[in-house]
């Protein structure tokens, strides 16, 4: 799960993190507001999109008085701001973020994120921050500097002050950077984040060292007991067929191919991609309907596969374990009664009650070619979408 820049900002500052004060607005009244509130002489307002890349898109600007904030604050909200994150068709602007400006002296990176090679914790960080860390990895990513830790002792002080002095912050702020970085390691650990990126992370004119940006994940599976960040979803900025999925427990990813898959079980789903993809065709989803689905979860997944206009055919893979095919068969054929099926569908059925499943299917009179094993439902399906 994904949060806004001024959310993730709220929760590091409860850990002490440094940071330069603003607030959020929903309108440009509301920014020219929350200005006069801050005071100073120089803002900066921020697009607040679940993407990265804003400066670049323009979604980042300097104001030095109010009346630049209003024309900003108007230019920005609502505009649809691309980034070379966001995708050609762009992400819609709802909110801002305004705080005050800073005298920059240089930008440093700074992440947090779980290494699974080394099945621990690692802080990254780099001299060269901003807006174009993506190639200093690909070019130079020697110049990524990384220290691990575990999650029950926490990343040490000497740790976080040696990855500030590698960065090449100046011995007089290692104190204070080390302070920081310590900060966003506490704050990644307690909140079950999956990704805390601090870029940049900079040193100002007047000698302090600040989180500019901040960029936070979490894992999906802790939310249970995070209510307080669950709260923070912004669903207008989520692919609305995984939160209509989120509703029945399906675990849907969208894709970008044509052919619709429905599959019991993350490991089958995966080979059912590739298999299409060995075949010539491009997956439209990834989809698993669990193990133990009822016909209303099955239901629920197959209008969803169809909802998609660039679904142009559907495979159903089911190993009918603890699933049974027959119930799998009468989702489908209530889902095909509610909405008009006009797309070929391949249907691979096997394991408990596939004989029931069979029959049920080829009863409905709906247009569904059956396949006896996963090769040839696959070429069936790619077969029928072409
Ligand atoms: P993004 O990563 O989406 O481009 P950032 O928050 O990193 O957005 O902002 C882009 C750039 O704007 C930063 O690298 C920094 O140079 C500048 N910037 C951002 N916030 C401030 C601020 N409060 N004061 C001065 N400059 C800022
Ligand atoms: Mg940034």
């Amino acid at each position: 799960m994904k949060i806004h820049e001024y959310q993730a900002k709220d929760i590091l500052r409860r850990y002490g993190t440094p940071l330069l004060k603003g607030r959020v607005a929903y309108s440009v009244e509301e920014a020219v507001n929350v200005a006069r509130d801050i005071g100073g002489s120089v803002w900066v307002v921020k697009a607040q999109i679940h993407a990265g890349g804003r400066g670049k898109g323009g979604g980042v600007k300097l104001a030095k008085s109010t009346e630049e904030v209003r024309a900003h604050a108007e230019k920005i909200l609502g505009m649809q701001l691309v980034t070379h994150q966001t995708g050609p068709e762009g992400k819609k602007v709802n909110q801002l973020l305004i705080e005050e400006g800073c005298l920059i002296d240089h930008e440093y990176y700074l992440a947090c994120v779980l290494d699974r090679d080394s099945s621990r914790l690692c802080m990254m960080g780099s001299f060269d921050g901003g807006m174009d860390i993506e190639e200093v990895a690909h070019k130079h990513p020697g110049r990524i500097l990384k220290e691990w830790f575990d999650a029950s002792t926490g990343l040490q002080g000497f740790q976080a002050r040696r990855l500030a002095l590698r960065m090449g912050v100046p011995a007089k702020l290692v104190n204070k950077a080390g302070a920081l970085i310590q900060s966003v390691a506490r704050c990644f650990t307690e909140q079950d984040a999956s990704l805390l990126e601090i870029n940049p992370l900079v040193t100002t004119k007047d000698g302090n060292v600040i989180a500019l940006d901040a960029k936070m994940t979490f894992d999906d599976n802790a939310m249970y007991r995070h209510t307080d960040i669950e709260a923070m979803r912004d669903l207008s900025e989520e692919v609305p067929e995984e939160t209509e999925a989120k509703k029945y427990d399906l675990s849907y990813i969208k894709l970008d191919g044509n052919i619709g898959c429905m599959v019991n079980g993350a490991g089958l789903a995966m080979s059912t991609m590739d298999i299409i993809k060995l075949h010539g065709g491009q997956p439209a989803n990834f989809l698993d309907v669990g193990g133990g689905a009822s016909k209303e979860r099955v239901t629920a997944a197959f209008k969803l596969i169809l909802s998609d206009p660039s679904v142009k055919g559907v495979l159903i893979n089911i190993f009918g374990g603890i699933m049974k095919c027959d119930v799998i068969a009468e989702g489908v054929i209530a889902a095909a009664k509610e909405i008009q099926l006009n797309v070929p569908v391949v249907a691979r059925l096997e394991g408990t009650n596939v004989e029931k499943g069979r029959k049920l299917l080829d009863e409905s009179k709906l247009r569904i070619q059956s396949a006896t094993d996963l090769t040839d439902a696959a070429k069936k399906i790619v077969a029928a979408v072409k």
